[in-house]
């Protein structure tokens, strides 16, 4: 991939991934043309607070990522509510719904995720409330003021997130989350326990290993029948049960898909005219074992984005970066570093019960990944220390007399 052959990129997405790598493009001095096609209609935001800040207060504001200066000032051009229909991979062009075609040097997918709605009888899409855009954060607001009790469907973060929210605005919670125990998918079991007692605490009704079996209409609301038999009443129902990956335009191209666009080190499809970043991308990722993997967050969609934009203005690495999220759930700040795959031994620093500590986790002694409540020093450590591939033996990160900033050497 010449960097300097490339005259015209376009981004499919305007999320995260597709914006960071417009942005990375010019600062790397890029100065061929850039257009970015984007189905939402509103200026490019920011995903994470749409189940946090947002929805403390009711104002409708929004989020953006960058201001509208930026996309006029880069010379960016953003196609806002335009839905990217056909890649004609043969002649290099994006054909968008109306049969406009866009010629490209170089196509980068960043297509994102949307809800997964699983298999409920009676579950109606267009009747329950979810959580991946402004829109669907609107409509949520909207129902606030209305709402005594609400079930949300699914124990992960986002799930527990507007959980801890309507809790803070007095409204009933069940949440229904199939699994044993909350989040499951990304803590570790140590972890999952203190935010099932968090929870509890902030007086949501926890239904760990059970589903809805049946939703049906009931007066202004709804009736859930539960897998354990249980029956409950609902005004509004919250499904946050997992994202299922953008992939359609991709596959329909022929790209090959596993869980997402399938990508290389570099981020390229196997068309080397096509990247693909960000939630809906598959890619290899050094902390995550083997085969390749799909991450949903914002710290890999802008370091992905910013990777090939590296890449295609004559810069090309492998993408290695650290992997690390964060949620807020009421008053409890989650910060994680480091994937937990394949963990076989935790400890835990601090004290859970006093609402400040960390769960440092391990792989055949190396440590892998930690997760911290409460506790941005640990969080901000630890990224440099397994960025650094370096290890704390578990006796030791779990006295409290140690000072983990100290075992960083200067250069890392
Ligand atoms: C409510 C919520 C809270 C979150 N909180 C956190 C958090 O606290 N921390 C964290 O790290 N991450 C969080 N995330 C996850 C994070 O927001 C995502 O990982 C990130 O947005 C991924 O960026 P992306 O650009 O890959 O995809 P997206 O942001 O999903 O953007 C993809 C865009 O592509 C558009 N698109 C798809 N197909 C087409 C097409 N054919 N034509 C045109 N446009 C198309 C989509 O409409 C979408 O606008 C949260 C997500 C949600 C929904």
């Amino acid at each position: 991939m010449n960097g300097t052959a490339l005259s015209r990129v376009v981004i499919v997405g305007a999320g995260h991934a597709g914006v960071e790598t417009a942005a990375a493009l010019r600062q790397h001095g890029f100065a061929g043309s850039i257009t970015i096609v984007g189905e939402e209609p509103d200026l490019p935001y920011q995903r994470p607070p749409l189940s946090k800040e947002f929805l403390k207060s009711v104002e409708d504001t929004s989020l953006p990522l960058k201001g509208e200066a930026f996309y006029v000032t880069g010379d960016i051009d953003l196609r806002l509510g335009t839905v990217a229909e056909r890649i004609d991979r043969d002649r290099r062009a994006l054909v968008l719904a109306g049969g406009e075609r866009i010629p490209y040097d170089h196509l980068v997918l960043a297509t994102g995720a949307r809800n997964r709605f699983p298999p409920v009888q009676g579950l109606d899409p267009s009747r329950v409330l979810e959580l991946r855009t402004l829109a669907h954060a609107r409509a949520l607001t909207a129902r606030l003021p209305d709402l005594r009790r609400v079930a949300v469907i699914g124990g992960g973060f986002i799930g527990l997130e507007v959980a801890a929210l309507l809790r803070q605005r007095g409204i009933e919670v069940d949440v229904l989350e199939a699994a044993g125990r909350l989040m499951g998918r990304v803590l570790s079991p140590a972890m999952s326990d203190a935010f099932r007692t968090f929870h509890e605490e902030m007086g949501t009704r926890l239904r760990l290993g059970t589903v809805a079996s049946e939703i049906a209409p009931r007066g202004d609301g709804f009736a859930l029948t539960l897998s354990d038999g249980q029956a409950l009443e609902a005004d509004a129902v919250v499904v946050a049960a997992g994202v299922v990956p953008n992939v359609e335009l991709a596959a329909a191209a022929g790209l090959a898909i596993d869980n997402g666009v399938v990508v290389d080190a570099l981020l390229l499809t196997c068309d080397p005219a096509i990247s693909a970043i960000g939630d809906c991308a598959a890619h290899p990722n050094p902390y995550g074992g083997d085969g390749p993997i799909r991450l949903e967050s914002v710290q890999n969609a802008v370091d992905q984005g910013k990777c090939v934009a590296a890449r295609l203005t004559g810069d090309a690495r492998a993408y290695d970066a650290l992997p690390w999220f964060w949620s807020h759930q009421g008053p409890i700040k989650l910060q994680i570093a480091g994937l937990a795959t394949g963990a076989d031994e935790t400890v835990t620093r601090g004290d859970p019960a006093g609402g400040r500590f960390s769960v440092f986790v391990y792989r055949e002694g190396r440590l892998i990944a930690v997760e911290s409540v409460n506790s941005p020093a640990d969080h901000m450590v630890a990224r440099r220390l397994i960025a650094a591939g370096l290890s704390v033996p578990p006796a030791v990160a779990a006295d409290p007399a140690t000072d983990l900033k100290a075992l960083i050497p200067r250069a890392a």
